[in-house]
């Protein structure tokens, strides 16, 4: 299997699926925008299930912005 290429492009971490019944790599969908935070969903890049979720609260949204935005594009949506 060379899925080992495909790993490094895709940057995503792994999460354990349970249909795959292993840790796969996970895609970051978002889910859900609300005005105090953003919900992600994470699905399996093998089989597409839902394997997690993720809260991001606004706090959180500007810390990550100002260090995205530390030496290259920030990206405000
Ligand atoms: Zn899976």
């Amino acid at each position: 299997m060379s899925d080992r290429a495909q790993f490094g492009r895709l940057r995503a971490s792994t999460l354990f699926c349970a249909d795959c019944k292993q840790a796969t790599p996970v895609r970051e969908r978002l889910l859900l925008v609300l005005p105090e935070k953003e919900i992600y969903e994470y699905l399996c890049t093998e089989c597409s299930a839902s394997v997690g979720r993720r809260e991001v609260s606004a706090a959180q949204q500007v810390m990550r912005r100002e260090a995205a935005g530390n030496g290259r594009q920030v990206r405000i949506l």
